[in-house]
Parts: C-alpha cells; structure tokens; sequence
C-alpha cells in the first residue's frame, strides 16, 4: 500500500541557495564587492552584473558599484536563501531536517549540493568536523544525530529501528564504494521493489553516530587519497551517502513496515571544465564531468519542459542521474541546495548555478512513504529470523532436561562403581604378593638349615670327594681370574709410567726455556743499566758545557769592561782588532785578549 502525495506540492522539491563568505583572498584592502544580496524575507536573491568592472581602478571600485548605470540586476526567490552570515545550524534546522523527518516517515529524501568548485558543497554537506556538538558539523553527521535521537525517543514504544550506511563515489563514470575498496566498477540496477540501486555496493548496520563517523573518516580518507593521486578528485568526483532506515511499528492493525532513505549528494564542481588543451586521461576525465553535469541538466530541462506529452527524460545518459532518478522528478522528496560564490570572478558561475536552480525549482516530484509489507525490507528479514531463532531455542528448552540429568547421574554412578572394583582387585593382588615372598622366604631358610645339617654318607658335605673337586675347581678359575687382572694392572702401571716420562720432558723443556728467559732479562736488565749510566755521563757532560758556557760569558763582559776602560784611558785599541758581534767566537775572543797585551800582538804579527 502506498500512499500518494498531493501532486505539485512544493514540498516535494525544495530549492535553496546558500553564498559562502568570502575568502581572505579575495578581499582587498579589507573592502570585498560582492555581486549577491540577500532578502531580509530569505527568499529573493540579487545578483549584479557589474558592466566591465575589471577595467576600473581599484581606487574607483566603490563609487562605480554604487552607481545603478554600471550594472544589471538578476533577481530570483528560491525556498530559502542562506546569506554570508547564515550557521550550520540555521543550514540544518530550516532545510536538512525537513529531510531527515520525511525518512523517518518512510520517504525517499535526497540533499543535492550543486555549485562550482570551492562554494562551500563539502563544508556544508560534511562540515569538516566529527566533533560532537562542534557549531562547524555539517548536514550529514548532524542527520544522523536527529536519526538517532528519534530512535531513542521512541525506544519505549513498539517500533524497532535498523540504520544502514553506504558511501559512494561516482568518478571518471564508474561508481566506486567507498566504504569497500574492493568494490569498483559498481552497477546500478533496478528492481520493482527496491527501484534503482546500485549493486553490491556495501551496507553497514549502525548503532550510533560514533559509528558512522567513523565509517564517514574511512570514506573521505579514500576520497582525499584519491584526490591527492588524481589532482583535486573530490571537485571531480560525485559523492553520495546513502542512509536507510526501516522501522517495523506494532500498531493495534498489525505490523506496519516502513522503509526510508536519505541520500545526501555532494556533486562534483559545477564549473565548466576546459576540455582545450586537455588530453589523455585529463580530456576523459574533463570530457566525464562535462557529461554527468550536462546529464543533469537535460535530465532537469526535460523534466521542466511543459511539452505534453511529456518527452523522454535521458536519465540514463550517466550515472548520476541514473542513480538519482528517483530524486528527480520521482519517489522522492528532494532538495536541491546550490552554492555560490559572492566574488566578481565567479559572477558568470554564480549567475549559471542560480539559473539551474531556477530551472529545478519546476520539477515535479511524487514521493511515496514506502510501507510495503511485503517489500523485503532487511529489518522484517531479520525479525523473521530472529523469531525463528527464538522458537528454535523455546524448542530446545522444552527438551526434558531432568531425565538428561538422571541418565548422567546413572552414568556417573556406574564410573564410580567400576572404580571401586578396580581398586579392590588391585588390593587382594598386592596381598597375595606378600603371602608368596612369605612362604618362599621360609622354604629358603628351611634349605638352607637342612643344608649345613645334611650329610652324605656319614661325611660332612666338605668332606667328600665331589665337593672337594668342586672346590678345587673354584680356586683354579679364581686364580686364574686373578693372575688376569695382575697382568691389566701391571698394564696400567706401565701406562702410567710412559705418560710420567713424557710429562718429565715436557718439564724439562720448559725447565731449559725457563732459564734462557731468565738468561735474556738479566741481560736486558744489564742494557739497562749500561743506559743509564751513559745517561747519567750525557747529563754530566751537559752540566760541564753549561759552566764552561758560563765561564765564557763571564770572561766576555769583562773584556767589553777591559775595552770601555781602554776607551775611557785613550788607549789606543789595535786597528785590525775587529771586536766580534757573536762573543762565542772563540777567535775574536783569542784575538782580543793578545790585543790587551800589545807586546804579545807584536809578537804575533811576526
Ligand atoms: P566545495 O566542496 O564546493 O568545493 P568546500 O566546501 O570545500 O567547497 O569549501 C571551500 C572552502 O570554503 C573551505 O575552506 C570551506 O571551509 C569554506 N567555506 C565554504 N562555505 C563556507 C561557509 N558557509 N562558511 C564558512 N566557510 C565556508
Ligand atoms: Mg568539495
């Protein structure tokens, strides 16, 4: 059974715009022109195409956009228009939860991001941040919060909930998961039952948010790799998480089966891609994008068209719209949300996105809560099996358990018994054992008595023949047993003294080398000596040098004293007496000194 919408009802597809703030680059000088306004109603938008605002100097750019003759005013009303200063919260609260309710009643409910690259589709999807109560989350987690919440809210009452998860990733037109790396190359099919889907595409059951984030860090990280691979996947790439809630209510009728599903879309930048100059992977890639976003707005153009009948919608042209089908113009609730920028160099962007969306903004929807109980849905699967599981257990416990009990208890007795038997048996034997060793120790006495009584022949035992022979015989073997060993030993002996001679040569070996160490350190020792003495001559010698050095330089001062007072006297010092600069020079000295003595200088100069 389903229950059909009223037709038409703007409800069904809601268009809302959202102008991000502008980024520190692009305001100058603390002043930024923006090229959007919003209603204080929330409602209407304005855009200014400034004419030829590129050609005007900085220092002129406020009077010119003040001036109505530079410009032309685009003015739209969309269902909401979220301004520069607009929260996640407001985002969340007067949108997204419109969304998240009509899932919780059984809908199908998509949130589409559209708009160029770098306007705030992640951010406000996501949110860049996990953080419980963070003012920055963004419409999934905070989704998931109100899914929760919901949950446990009605956890009193007779309604049983299951959540499932699953990311994917449309990139280069092949659908990826997100949550499953091994799963590529995805395929959307389509089922009476479940519509289209995408198949084996991963679902994860969760239990709270925390579960989900992580499940939504596992797929952004695989999506960032990407991007960081790929140069900027992310703008490049379509991404969709897919929230399922099914909900089996007791109601006083029967069981009441619902199955919703919030698809929440962050597209791929809205921008057109340059195809010139781009080859090889980069031409495919650009070539992709251009596609799946020009699919999209076929697929919007065809459905807006008043043509009657109504024209073929080419949702098949890519995967995005195969895959959204639903969302447009189908079972769904669904809301377009289109980013812009306010900065003059995205005007011509800005200006496109806020056309498409106006252009969405006539596509009929015909959502349907899906409460078919015959449906399959994962949730009546499993409360049938666990219904199975509980009768097979009520089963079981039916089982009689005492009579189970009694036999063991038989068993255990019977163990016991046996046990008992088997001691005594063992018991009675040891008994026995000892009676024998008994009766055989007293026969041996017995024997041995008779033995040194008995006579033979009224002779001692000793006394007769055979034994003496036996005696006889003994001594003969002991002897012989013992020359043996007397001759081993003597082996031994022997042995013993080669070893001691060899040890003996050994001694004297080291004996002899003993003494020649002894020999050589007494010679060192001698050296030694001989080295010290010489030494002890050397530092004499240097002692007698250093006097004589001594003596010099005293006998030098006084011949320069003798020369001054020769001076002073007037006497003549000899011509040729060249008084030497190095007082050391022996001859100088010598020369001198005959130049004291003038007789003796005649002399020598004979
Ligand atoms: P897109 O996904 O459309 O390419 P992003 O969501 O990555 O763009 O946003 C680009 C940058 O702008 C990010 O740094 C983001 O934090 C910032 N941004 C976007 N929208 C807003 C907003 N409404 N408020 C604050 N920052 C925003
Ligand atoms: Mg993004």
């Amino acid at each position: 059974m389903k229950q059909r919408e009223k037709e038409g009802s703007n409800e069904n597809l809601r268009v809302v715009i959202r102008i991000r703030p502008p980024m520190a680059r692009e305001i100058k000088d603390g002043k930024f022109i923006s090229t959007v306004q919003a209603a204080p109603d929330n409602q209407q938008l304005c855009i200014f195409d400034y004419h030829a605002i590129e050609l005007v100097p900085d220092e002129e750019l406020e009077a010119f956009v003040q001036n109505p003759a530079n410009y032309t005013i685009h003015q739209f009303t969309f269902d909401y228009v979220y301004d520069q200063e607009s929260t996640q919260v407001e985002v969340y609260e007067t949108t997204a939860a419109l969304s998240v309710d009509s899932t919780l009643q059984g809908y199908n409910s998509t949130i589409m991001a559209y708009g160029q690259t770098g306007t705030g589709k992640t951010y406000t999807m996501h949110g860049f941040s996990f953080t419980p109560n963070s003012d920055q989350l963004g419409i999934i987690p905070r989704s998931l919060h109100n899914i929760f919440t919901h949950i446990q809210m009605k956890s009193n009452s007779m309604t049983t909930f299951m959540v499932r998860a699953s990311y994917l990733q449309i990139y280069n037109e092949s659908i990826s998961d997100l949550l499953r790396p091994d799963h590529q190359q995805l395929n959307i099919r389509e089922d009476k039952k479940r519509g289209v889907f995408v198949e084996n595409l991963s679902e994860w059951a969760v239990r709270s948010p925390p579960e989900i984030y992580q499940l939504m860090r596992r797929g952004n990280a695989k999506r960032v790799t990407a991007s960081t691979r790929m140069n900027d996947t992310s703008s490049r790439s379509h991404a969709v998480f897919i929230i399922t809630v099914e909900q089996i209510e007791e109601t006083p009728e029967g069981k009441r089966a619902r199955v919703g599903k919030l698809n929440l879309v962050d597209l791929a930048g809205s921008e057109r891609v340059r195809v010139t100059g781009a080859t090889g992977i980069r031409l495919e890639e650009s070539k992709k994008i251009n596609q799946s976003l020009s699919a999209l707005g076929n697929v919007i153009a065809a459905l807006t068209e008043l043509k009657q009948p109504k024209s073929h919608i080419p949702y098949r042209d890519s995967k995005i719209t195969r895959l959204l089908e639903d969302s447009l113009g189908g079972n769904c609730k669904t809301t377009f949300m289109a980013m812009i920028s306010p900065a003059i160099e995205a005007f011509n962007e800005s200006l496109s996105t806020l056309k498409f969306a106006n252009r969405a903004k006539n596509i009929r929807n015909t959502p349907m809560v899906n409460q078919d109980q015959d449906q399959g849905a994962l949730l009546r699967k499993y409360q049938l099996e666990i219904q199975k599981l509980k009768q097979e257990l009520d089963e079981r416990s039916q089982m009689p358990i005492d009579s189970m009990v009694a036999e063991l208890e038989k068993e255990r007795q019977k163990a016991l018994e046996d046990k008992q038997e088997v001691m005594s048996a063992y018991e009675q034997r040891n008994r026995d054992l000892v009676q024998e060793r008994e009766m055989r120790k007293q026969l041996e006495e017995k024997i041995s008595a008779l033995n040194s009584q008995m006579l033979v022949g009224g002779q001692k035992i000793e006394e007769t023949p055979q034994f003496q022979n036996a005696l006889e015989k003994q001594q003969k073997l002991i002897r012989q047993q013992y020359q043996e060993r007397l001759q081993e030993l003597e082996k031994e002996r022997q042995n013993i003294e080669e070893d001691k001679a060899q040890t003996d040569k050994y001694k004297q070996l080291l004996l002899k080398q003993r003494d020649i160490m002894i020999a050589l350190t007494n010679r060192l020792n001698e050296r030694d000596e001989t080295i010290l003495q010489l030494q002890e001559e050397l530092d004499a010698y240097d002692k007698l040098q250093k006097e004589l050095e001594d003596i010099n330089q005293t006998k030098e001062s006084r011949i320069q004293q003798l020369v001054e007072l020769l001076k002073q006297k007037e006497v003549e010092i000899p011509m040729n007496l060249d008084l030497p600069a190095n007082s050391n020079n022996n001859n100088a000295k010598q020369q001198l000194l005959l130049a004291e003595m003038p007789s003796s200088k005649t002399d020598f100069s004979c």
